[in-house]
């Protein structure tokens, strides 16, 4: 059903004063209330449409009214009514206010009768998919999380008169169903490593809680979300992990964390442990801190560590490269490992207990990029730098809005932040899902030309 809607605005300008900085700036003040006025209209043109098509069913085959007039029956209060013929009964004495991005709306609510039951309702809230008790509608909801997780919801709310309290944020997270936006499976063609780390953050009551996250990293280097979990212990983490990552048996691409014993044997049946390469000097100077030695005496020790682990692959294609470039680093990699392995026996003749075993575990997990390279020409991630970039960003923006919050609103809103910064086709299509916008609705500008004023 094709309308159309004609707007007039008249404007006044003082020639040769007024400059382009006003009249846009007036402009700017118009468009919210200008979209109110366009929506109010749409919805008295949708209202009298479908009650023309409930109450002229001598002109209307029924065919034309599916999807219409669905409501309660009067006698049965949880039945719907199978009658689909009205009487237009006049309005409803109190507009109806519904909450929305532009502001807002108060519009009068058309009431009807329906000749089989004699029950009062509404049709266009019913067309609307509007609960009788609703007063918002969803782009409201999408805007407020998206003004939260850019941290700027104060001014959203206070330029648009939007009223909403954090108490009624935290509602929309905690209700919220992002789970659906996060994959369901990932295979070892999507990613060249995966990478997991906890941080912490304050919730309710000022409590300390853990927030835990395992991201994925695809083969261009993106940050794929996998999942984030507040309080949770790892095995539980690795349970829910493991069941997306289920149609390959061995993944084979190296698991990046820091050390955190939790996570040694963290999907280690699907994927190869990858020790941290930034992490490990600074681990192996708080190991030889714990037997003793200061700063100045371990700082060699560390120093040799990095410059083992340092090695650099080629970027070039792996196909491409030459024989010698692979045998380079084949030479460094096995170098590495024998000065590591004298290092450990050094560490053992001096009594650095601490240090010696520190290095052992080390060494098992710290070259796993390195020999998938040398496997498979798949440069993978050897550091979790990516993932303490996405902690950073998560707790710029928990610790802004987030005080206070359950284990499941830190969760939640965690995930949203995640998926709208990395996966951001995956949040449009969450939202559009979640609006229902299937395409059944379509405005366009026809024309803007000026029209001499009516009162002249
Ligand atoms: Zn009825």
């Amino acid at each position: 059903m094709e309308q159309e809607l004609n707007i007039a605005l008249r404007f006044n300008l003082a020639i040769g004063k007024v400059n382009l900085n006003e009249i846009v700036y007036k402009l700017k003040e118009l468009r919210d209330p200008l979209q109110l006025r366009i929506l109010e209209q749409i919805l008295t043109a949708y209202d009298d449409l479908i009650v023309e098509r409930l109450s002229r069913t001598d002109l209307y085959p029924s065919k034309s009214r599916k999807g219409l007039g669905r409501h309660i029956s009067k006698d049965s209060q949880d039945r719907y009514c199978r009658g689909r013929k009205i009487i237009k009964r006049g309005y409803r004495k109190k507009n109806r206010r519904i909450s929305t991005v532009f502001g807002k709306l108060d519009f009068r609510l058309r009431v009807a009768q329906c000749c089989r039951c004699g029950a009062y309702y509404s049709p266009l809230l019913n067309a609307l998919e509007v609960g009788s008790y609703s007063r918002k509608e969803s782009n409201f909801e999408q805007e407020v999380i998206e003004a939260v997780i850019d941290t700027n919801y104060r001014r959203l709310i206070d330029g648009r008169s939007i009223d909403i309290s954090l108490g009624g944020i935290h509602n929309i997270v905690v209700g919220s169903d992002i789970d659906k936006a996060l994959p369901e499976a990932v295979t070892s063609q999507d990613l060249s490593a995966v990478m997991a780390d906890g941080t912490g953050v304050k919730q309710q009551g000022g409590r300390k809680g853990e927030l835990r996250a395992v991201i994925g990293i695809t083969k261009a280097g993106r940050v794929a979300p996998l999942g984030c979990y507040t309080n949770t212990e790892w095995p539980q983490i690795e349970c829910s992990i493991k069941e997306k990552m289920k149609d390959a048996e061995q993944y084979n691409i190296p698991f990046i964390y820091d050390g955190e014993p939790g996570l040694d044997d963290f999907l280690s049946d699907v994927a190869q442990s990858q020790r941290c390469t930034w992490h490990g000097p600074r681990g192996l100077y708080h190991a030889l801190w714990e037997d003793g030695l200061k700063k100045k005496d371990s700082q060699p020790e560390t120093d040799k560590i990095r410059q083992m682990i340092g090695i650099e692959l080629p970027e070039t294609d792996f196909e491409v490269l030459k024989e010698e470039d692979k045998q380079d680093v084949k030479n460094r990699y096995e170098t590495s490992k024998s000065e590591i392995k004298q290092l450990i026996s050094t560490f053992q003749e001096k009594g650095y207990r601490h240090g010696a075993s520190y290095l052992v575990s080390l060494s098992e997990k710290l070259f796993t990029n390195i020999e998938l390279w040398l496997r498979t020409g798949i440069i993978a991630p050897k550091t979790t730098s990516l993932l303490e970039r996405v902690f950073r960003e998560i707790g710029r923006r928990l610790k802004r809005i987030a005080w206070g919050w359950s284990d499941k609103a830190v969760t939640n809103l965690s995930k949203m932040i995640l998926i709208r910064q990395y996966s951001r086709d995956e949040w449009e299509r969450y939202w559009k899902e979640k609006l229902g916008i299937k395409g059944y609705f379509s405005i366009d500008i026809q024309s803007v030309k000026l029209a001499p004023c009516e009162t002249f």
